[in-house]
């Protein structure tokens, strides 16, 4: 099995780590998985685009009507005073005009049908008035319009040969929108990932078994494999492992030969029992950083063979942060998708508090607004890493950088909503 990591990134893990650095020794080096397919481009919401799309022609194709109304030519039409036109020809969507524009006169022209050649101007058929003139019925258009008006122009969303959409990116339901103007139905995307997520330790034990004194229920598997699944990964919920040591190497051994990422929640701080980083070592590699966040710290990171390793804290506040915060990066990577940091929103503290230097901070976060509906952020009034329920009352974490010691109320601080980490969440 390989023993190396990729590369020498995670050199000096025995230090705490500030949180910028871990990501960057997490994330350094990583390259999408191999295996791109063609899908139908129908089916691909969720799914990460492996080659650019680009316009294979002007979209919209031809120059067309933006509403219900006459066409004519620009020339024949007084701006000031507005003109009266006689009608010849019609123009539907689907249906172009027949024969040729006859000079000096008008078309009736209806919302997307193609402009045809003579015409420059669209008047809205609210704007007109239908007259008798000379013993004819014509058309009286409205003063005011500028050339060009009412026509959407070949081209005008985007050029032939135009990027569409850019390779890396993970499909939305208005990129599929915009795949199918181009016409094309067929589409190389990157495969989805297949996460495996263990739980870890003797007192853990799955919903709907009867409860025994000593045990808790395990809150982190439904969390992971939410979040996993979330993020367009494949995830494959591989039980609790026990605190057993051979136990442990069978199962982490066999789940690496055909998962791309291993990810266990718990056992992987100094603890005596916490046998998982020896384990990793002896199959593959293992970094272990203390990272200096709160709450979290233990993470560590490895390899086995060509699957990567995910180690979380137990704690399932500091898991579902962790995983926000590393995991999800590294997931988004190695799934073919270019990694954005979580876009940060500066917004009035409702609380005030005194904090430690050198660390990075993590507060469940609850949006308030004020007397206008301006938001303003308070924070969940306690701290343990174990309160899963700050969780469900929360938005989004607050981040106090490792400088800050002191949060005055009214001060502007980092709000991260949890959709903002690109998960629906
Ligand atoms: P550990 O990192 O294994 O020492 O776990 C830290 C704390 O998190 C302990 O109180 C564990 O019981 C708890 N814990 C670990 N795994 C889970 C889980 N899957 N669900 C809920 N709590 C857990
Ligand atoms: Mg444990």
């Amino acid at each position: 099995m390989n023993k190396k990591m990729p590369d020498d990134c995670c050199a000096n893990e025995a230090a705490l780590l500030p949180h910028e650095e871990a990501l960057q020794k997490l994330t350094c080096g990583l390259k999408p998985v191999e295996g791109v397919r063609e899908i139908d481009a129908v089916d691909a919401a969720g799914a990460v685009l492996a080659k650019p799309i680009y316009a294979p022609r002007n979209i919209p194709a031809h120059n067309h009507s933006a509403v219900d109304g006459y066409g004519f030519r620009f020339a024949d039409y007084d701006r000031e005073t507005g003109s009266t036109l006689p009608v010849r020809g019609r123009a539907a969507a689907g249906s172009p005009l027949e024969g040729k524009v006859v000079p000096g006169s008008a078309i009736r022209i209806f919302t997307g049908a193609s402009v045809p050649d003579g015409i420059d101007t669209v008047i809205m058929q609210e704007d007109t008035e239908q007259v008798e003139c000379d013993g004819q019925i014509k058309i009286k258009l409205a003063a005011g319009l500028d050339k060009g008006a009412n026509i959407r122009l070949a081209g005008e969303d985007v050029r032939a040969g135009a990027t569409v959409l850019s390779a890396h990116r993970r499909l939305r339901p208005q990129d599929l929108g915009a795949i199918a103007s181009t016409g094309i139905s067929k589409i190389t995307c990157y495969r989805p990932l297949n996460v495996a997520i263990f739980s870890t330790g003797d007192e853990v034990i799955r919903p709907g078994t009867p409860f025994q004194p000593g045990k808790v229920y395990d809150s982190n598997a439904a969390m992971l494999r939410a979040l996993i699944t979330a993020g367009g990964a494949r995830c494959h919920d591989l039980g609790v492992l026990p605190d057993t040591p051979d136990m442990i190497r069978e199962q982490l051994a066999k789940a690496a030969e055909n998962h791309d990422i291993l990810m266990t929640s718990g056992g992987v701080s100094v603890g005596e029992l916490d046998h998982i980083p020896r384990i990793l070592n002896e199959l593959g590699s293992i970094h272990q950083w203390k990272v200096a966040i709160k709450p979290g710290k233990p993470v560590s990171f490895g390899q086995i063979g060509n699957c990567r390793f995910l180690g979380l804290p137990g704690n399932p506040v500091a898991a579902f942060l962790c995983f926000l915060l590393y995991a999800h990066p590294v997931i988004t990577i190695l799934s073919g998708e270019t990694w954005r940091p979580p876009r940060r929103f500066a917004l009035p503290a409702l609380f005030s508090m005194n904090k430690k230097p050198g660390r990075r901070e993590f507060l469940r976060g609850i949006l308030k607004p004020d007397e206008a509906g301006r938001l303003q952020v308070a924070k969940f009034d306690r701290d343990g890493s174990g309160l899963i329920s700050s969780l469900t009352k929360s938005d989004g974490f607050i981040e106090l950088d490792e400088e800050t010691t002191r949060v005055e109320a009214g001060e502007m601080v980092n709000f991260i909503p949890f959709s903002a980490f690109g998960l629906q969440i």
